[in-house]
């Protein structure tokens, strides 16, 4: 998607430990244009699906599961929470590495929120090694819903994620693919 990797190489800064920071237009500050274009080329790539509703993880994947939800002509948008429950078992819970904070942390979707019927599209801002996308796979699939779709907003192709996900057999679509950092220089595949 042209406009995205425009703004990446406009805005986007290559840090430490093969981070990309994008907060002036994704992890901060939103550029809503930009947002909205994101959601309606998801759309594009599977509306054949058959999605019923968006996944997607808090707290950047919002905005873009919310743009694909309404471009989806308004279906339901649900995020997992960085949360864990002792005290109820209405949640479907999973473990998550996180590629950014380097910890493992719990997220969850109440059980009310999925069921069978599904047929979920997950969406998040960015594919690393797969961990994010791999814990709401998790979460969906204890609900016993289909994951027929997977939409990341930028992957990072170096890394492990796009081959881990492809080995379980899910459709996987980026809209900006990028194959490498070099001296702070983005290029795209
Ligand atoms: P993964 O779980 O695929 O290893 O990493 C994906 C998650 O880590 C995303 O949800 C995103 O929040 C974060 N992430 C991974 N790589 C980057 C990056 O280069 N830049 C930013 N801003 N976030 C990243």
């Amino acid at each position: 998607m042209q406009l995205l990797k425009d703004k990446i190489v406009k805005y986007g800064e290559v840090l430490s430990g093969n981070v990309l920071k994008v907060d002036s237009f994704i992890n901060q500050q939103i550029d809503p244009e930009l947002t909205m274009e994101i959601g309606q080329q998801f759309y594009r790539l599977f509306k054949d699906k058959n999605i019923t509703k968006i996944v997607t993880i808090e707290s950047s994947g919002i905005a873009f599961g919310l743009a694909t939800a309404i471009a989806f002509g308004n279906i339901p948008l649900i995020f997992a929470k960085k949360h864990f429950s002792v005290l109820s078992n209405n949640y479907y819970q999973t473990n998550v590495y996180s590629f950014t904070k380097k910890t493992n942390y719990v997220v969850s979707i109440e059980k009310d929120f999925i069921n069978e019927q599904d047929n979920i599209l997950i969406i998040d801002d960015f594919l690393a090694n797969g961990n994010a996308v791999i814990g709401l796979v998790d979460l969906v699939t204890q609900a016993k819903a289909n994951v027929n779709g997977i939409g990341i907003v930028i992957e990072k192709a170096f890394q492990d994620g796009h081959r881990r996900v492809e080995k379980l057999g899910y459709h996987i679509e980026s809209l900006a693919c990028i194959e490498r950092f070099e001296d702070g220089e983005i290029f795209f595949r």
